[in-house]
């Protein structure tokens, strides 16, 4: 019973079935009416003045006119998009008004009954039986109208049949509900196929908005993603190109981010993220456009025609979001941002060129001005060209024949004796001259260049190492992509084991940001360089952001305190302080701790006292080449005793 008065409902539940009926009913709404006028008018015409003129004019006259008024307001109703409410109740009067008409022109038919003659009796029949089929196909989409219009016209009238006593007119009337009855049934089951296209069509249209959602949003921030990103900036720098249209892009990249992450889960790091967004999204107006590159990377694209100091404003404003601390789970983590940003069109019209660009000024911001904004400038352009002309120099020169180190002492003041030397990096070049090691280094650092870089040096190093007398060690500076490539470090493995040259002879030098960047893998990295026998010297300590209980972590040796320091260290008192915490804080962990950049007498008395007494910088000797390595170690041997040459 249930399942039989659903045939009858209106899904109003179902706003896309309904869309669909109207859409698809309204399209045949003007041949239906047209089937039932053109029917209309021949039945009347073959019953002229025959039966009264109100059954063959007004009567006829007046359905026919109703019809076509129905048919105006479809055709006008077509194009308009309907509300689920308006939508139900449209197809409910449809379902009304199709049984109401339907029984209208059945007893109009019926009341022409008496005037004819058999052949007119027939083609009442006819009039009857076609039009209602007609109007049931035309009905097929709205099911419960052409039920209804089935239950209001044929049922009566298949009971008229049968109660004429007429033996023709009781078998067209079986035949016409035997019909009727494959007809409904042919039309359920299309009806029923119609509702499961549309609800297929419905999920296959929500299943391409999720793809299109997942594959345009970025699911731990919910910000859009660096695809979406790109696909803007792309646009945007269309329009710049074409149309001089001016915007701003910006790189923002989290610092200390990863310190969070690896001291205290991925979990909080995620968390971190999250916020980091919500506080980007709290600031922006709806010029700005905030989405996330990946990582600890976010976009920022303002499609404003800023000016620089309005747009150094915005970063600052961008930066601020990390003057408070982010609270996660009963964590407190403070970490900063730097943000570069690219102006457009001068500085790019492209996508690609203008995050490049972009991020170039933030390397700057990062390296220089760590939680400020830095807009890409001409000076920029020029380093850029300087830059490129290195690596494509790097690239084509043989490593071997230009590259060459330098060895510079470490002494102990306390014992008077020479302990070791660092090796340093020197690059002559015909057409460049001398390029310094920490630029050309860098430079190497961003391609695979290092890994060859450092290979052909710590061959070098070792060669000269294994002619120096055994208590001297070396210090080797490795790269962050060294530590971060596996393949590097196994080559590291095999010099150092194929040159003779004790392990344990051997430090390894490295900085915080090498430590900074993939903790996971440096820690594998250092673990196997330690289980050979080497020690690990953490370099320019304190130039950098790591806490002392992150540094505590890490698998060290040795502190190189930064020559930052030691400059002022003579004459503010606040140098000094910073300089005795660091070495109280090496003597307590442990650490072996060594001064560098120390340039004066003076300097070497004050680290001595504070209680370092191992020491590195001009005051000693500069770097040398290897041919000066071996009269310096015999002259030191019988030098004067440096804390004795300091005190005099
Ligand atoms: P670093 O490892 O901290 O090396 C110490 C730097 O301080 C050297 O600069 C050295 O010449 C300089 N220095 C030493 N004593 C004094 C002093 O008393 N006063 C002053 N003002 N400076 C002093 P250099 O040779 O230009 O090297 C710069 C940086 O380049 C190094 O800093 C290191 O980070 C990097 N580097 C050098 N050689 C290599 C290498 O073979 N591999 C890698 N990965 N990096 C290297
Ligand atoms: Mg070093
Ligand atoms: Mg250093």
């Amino acid at each position: 019973m249930k399942s039989i008065a659903k045939l009858f409902r209106i899904d109003a539940e179902n706003h896309e079935l309904m869309g669909a009926q109207l859409a698809a009913f309204s399209r045949q709404v003007p041949l239906l009416y047209f089937i039932l006028s053109v029917n209309s008018i021949a039945l009347a015409f073959t019953h002229l003045g025959i039966a009264p003129p109100s059954l063959t004019v007004a009567f006829p006259g007046f359905l026919v006119g109703a019809s076509a008024i129905r048919c105006i307001i479809w055709l006008r109703r077509r194009d308009g998009v309907v509300e689920p409410k308006a939508a139900a109740r449209t197809l409910r009067a449809t379902v009304l008004l199709g049984g109401a008409l339907g029984f209208a022109f059945l007893a109009w038919a019926l009341s022409l009954f008496p005037y004819g003659d058999t052949s007119r009796h027939g083609h009442i029949l006819f009039f009857v039986g076609i039009t209602v089929v007609s109007c049931i196909f035309c009905l097929m989409h709205v099911r419960p109208a052409a039920l209804v219009l089935t239950g209001t016209v044929i049922a009566p009238f298949v009971v008229f049949l049968l109660a004429s006593g007429d033996v023709v007119h009781i078998a067209i009337g079986l035949n016409l509900f035997l019909v009727t009855v494959a007809m409904i049934y042919i039309l359920i089951i299309c009806s029923g196929q119609f509702a499961a296209m549309v609800n297929g069509q419905v999920e296959t249209k929500r299943l391409s908005n999720e793809n299109f959602r997942l594959a345009n949003v970025d699911s731990l921030t919910e910000l859009p993603n660096r695809r979406q990103f790109f696909h803007r900036l792309s646009d945007l720098a269309e329009q710049a190109s074409t149309a001089n249209h001016r915007f701003v892009v910006g790189v923002l990249d989290l610092d200390g981010f990863k310190a969070v992450n690896d001291l205290y889960g991925h979990g909080v790091g995620d968390r971190v993220l999250k916020e980091t967004g919500q506080r980007l999204l709290e600031l922006s107006d709806d010029t700005q456009f905030i989405a996330r590159l990946g990582g600890d990377e976010f976009g920022i694209i303002v499609d404003a025609d800023l000016e620089p100091e309005a747009v150094l404003a915005v970063g600052s404003k961008v930066c601020s979001v990390f003057d408070a601390p982010f609270s996660v789970a009963g964590i407190v983590a403070k970490i900063g941002g730097s943000v570069g940003f690219a102006l457009a069109p001068d500085a790019g019209t492209t996508a690609e060129l203008l995050y490049e660009r972009a991020d170039y000024a933030l390397y700057h911001a990062k390296a220089r001005y760590r939680g400020q904004p830095v807009i890409f400038s001409r000076e920029h352009e020029v380093e850029i060209r300087k830059l490129s002309t290195i690596e494509h120099t790097l690239r084509r020169i043989d490593l071997e024949a230009e590259l060459s180190l330098h060895y510079q002492p470490i002494v102990n003041v306390g014992t008077a004796r020479l302990v070791g030397f660092e090796a340093l990096a020197r690059w002559h070049n015909p057409e460049l001259g001398d390029v310094a090691p920490d630029v050309f280094i860098s430079v190497a650092e961003r391609t695979e260049l290092i890994g060859t870089i450092t290979q052909v040096l710590l061959r070098k190093a070792l060669a000269a190492a294994s002619s120096w007398p055994e208590d001297i060690f070396l210090s080797f500076n490795l790269s962050m992509r060294d530590l971060i490539s596996p393949v590097t470090i196994l080559q590291t493995v095999a010099l150092i084991e194929s040159s003779g040259v004790d392990p344990r002879r051997i430090i390894i030098e490295v900085t915080e940001t090498a430590l900074m960047q993939d903790y996971e893998q440096v820690q594998a990295s250092l673990r196997i360089l330690r289980s050979m026998g080497l020690k690990v010297a953490l370099d320019d300590f304190g130039s950098g952001q790591s806490s002392l209980s992150y540094v505590h972590q890490l698998s060290l040796d040795k502190i190189k305190i930064d020559r930052g320091f030691i400059r002022n260290i003579a004459t503010q008192e606040n140098a000094r302080n910073i300089v005795k915490t660091v070495i109280d804080l090496c003597r307590n962990l442990k650490f072996d701790c060594v001064v560098e950049g120390v340039e004066t007498a003076e300097q070497v008395e004050i680290i001595d006292r504070l209680g370092c007494s191992t020491m590195q910088g001009y005051f000693f000797a500069k770097p040398m080449p290897q041919s000066e390595v071996e009269t310096f170690i015999a002259n030191y041997r019988v030098s004067d005793h440096p804390r004795m040459a300091a005190a005099g």
